[in-house]
């Protein structure tokens, strides 16, 4: 599965950036364009953190509705998928948002 290792690399970057403290929480931004599901993500989260830092931490996942902008009209419009048209029947657009998956925030306590 293709999340498993997105979320590997994620607990491993947070896990690294919280330098030995604990981390209590962790807020991700996936886009609904980013080929992710949030799902599949939450679900791989709590087997990945067994023994990490993060092992307890509570997952917060923002997910970012997918943008683009209609090269033909301009429009900006609301894009389920990569490859739905603008209202206006045009095909060439460029995304403006929804293909982020980044860790936004994260809370750390210090280790007892
Ligand atoms: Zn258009």
């Amino acid at each position: 599965m293709h999340e498993l290792g997105v979320t590997q690399n994620i607990v491993a970057i947070v896990g690294e950036a919280a330098k030995g403290r604990r981390v209590t929480r962790v807020t991700l931004e996936v886009g609904k364009l980013s080929g992710v599901m949030s799902e599949a993500i939450a679900f791989c989260f709590d087997v990945v953190v067994k023994g990490t830092a993060l092992e307890g931490a509570r997952l917060e996942i923002l997910d970012i509705d997918g943008r683009a902008r209609c090269k033909a009209c301009g429009l900006e419009f609301e894009t389920e998928t990569l490859f739905t048209p603008c209202p206006c029947g045009s095909h060439r657009s460029t995304r403006i948002r929804g293909e982020e998956l980044i860790v936004k925030s994260m809370e750390l306590v210090e280790a007892a």
